[in-house]
């Protein structure tokens, strides 16, 4: 009966043209905040498409998860140099993309570097630089082309034991999409999934115009120096601005160079547009280890991809693609 009444509600409203309401929802998932906004004929179903995009955000989390003990993901890095893990398709395949977005960034994106996670720790526990044989041999465990799939028996096998994946900078984006599509298949006519960031949209708002956003500059947040349209695409901002250390004057953020063993720098934040949040969300990450020449380079080369990148002096620096009105 609920659920007549839910689809009865649904068609409804689809065809009461301009009764669409919005409805927010905040939550934590996957250690970040997401904050869900959907267009729907009335609260019933904007409430029912928050739960549904919820519950799909927190499957994807229970699957992906490095700190979650019960995943897959830390059955494969517990089995490290030991045996291969059988895993569902659906994590085979984002561990293929992820060694594809390995390829394309020549290294700079790379799972593997979660083995390094227990040498470089962003949170103010730091208080002097790793000593360099230490990084030095934290690289060691790290590569991509160590990773050996067997798509046949869709297993995974970390080659070397002590190595470790983590898809801190691609699960994000992924879940985003993922939604996404979810809610669109299911009939969601417009919404945001904004994951800390990593923010995809679809339609419109209820007035018919299109979804905005405001880049803004760390080094002056109340500002924002530019505001764009976002339509259909995702866009993806990688810089947690608190999270980072200092040594020698020096700032590093929470980014690591897979070849060095040394965390990123010269650069405060990257934003980049590009047609899924999962892409755009590995390519952010890349372009910091990267540096601002290769990067915009490299983004260049890609269709549908242009990224905004902010150095550590404050400068703006834009891809060949990027058509922005700076305010
Ligand atoms: P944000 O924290 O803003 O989401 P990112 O999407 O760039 O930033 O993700 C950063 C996270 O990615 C790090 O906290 C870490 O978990 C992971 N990571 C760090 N360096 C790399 C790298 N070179 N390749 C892949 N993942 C990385
Ligand atoms: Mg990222």
């Amino acid at each position: 009966m609920r659920c007549l009444l839910f689809l009865f509600l649904l068609v409804f409203g689809a065809d009461a043209a301009g009764a669409q309401q919005m409805l927010h929802r905040r939550v934590l998932l996957m250690g970040s905040r997401f904050d869900l906004t959907v267009v729907a004929a009335n609260d019933i179903a904007g409430n029912a498409y928050l739960d549904m995009a919820i519950g799909e955000i927190a499957r994807i989390e229970r699957l992906i998860s490095s700190w979650d003990p019960n995943s897959q993901t830390s059955a494969i890095n517990a089995n490290a140099g030991i045996a291969p893990v059988r895993v569902d398709r659906e994590l085979m395949e984002l561990i293929e993309r992820s060694i594809a977005l390995s390829e394309l960034t020549d290294g700079a994106f790379d799972i593997s570097y979660a083995s390094m996670d227990n040498i470089w720790k962003f949170d103010g526990s730091m208080v002097r630089m790793p000593a360099p044989e230490v990084v030095k041999k934290s690289v060691e465990k790290v590569g991509y082309k160590k990773i050996i799939l067997d798509t046949k028996k869709q297993t995974v096998f970390l080659s070397q034991k002590g190595m470790k994946i983590g898809f801190g900078a691609i699960g994000k984006g992924y879940a985003a999409d993922k939604a996404k599509e979810l809610l669109m298949a299911n009939g969601a006519v417009a919404g945001i999934i904004n994951a800390s960031g990593d923010m995809n949209t679809w339609g419109k708002q209820p007035d018919g115009s299109d979804w905005m956003v405001a880049i803004t500059n760390p080094m002056n947040k109340n500002k924002a120096f530019a505001e764009l349209p976002l339509r259909q695409g995702a866009v993806v901002t990688s810089g947690d601005y608190e999270r980072f250390v200092e040594f020698d004057k020096v700032r590093y953020a929470h980014i690591i160079n897979p070849q060095t063993g040394y965390p990123a720098t010269g650069i405060i934040s990257v934003t980049v547009f590009a047609p899924s949040a999962e892409l755009a969300d590995a390519l952010a990450t890349s372009v910091f280890v990267m540096g601002k020449e290769v990067g915009i380079d490299r983004i260049d080369q890609l269709p549908q991809v242009a990224c905004i990148i902010i150095d550590d002096q404050g400068a703006v620096h834009k891809s060949k693609h990027i058509r922005i009105n700076e305010k």
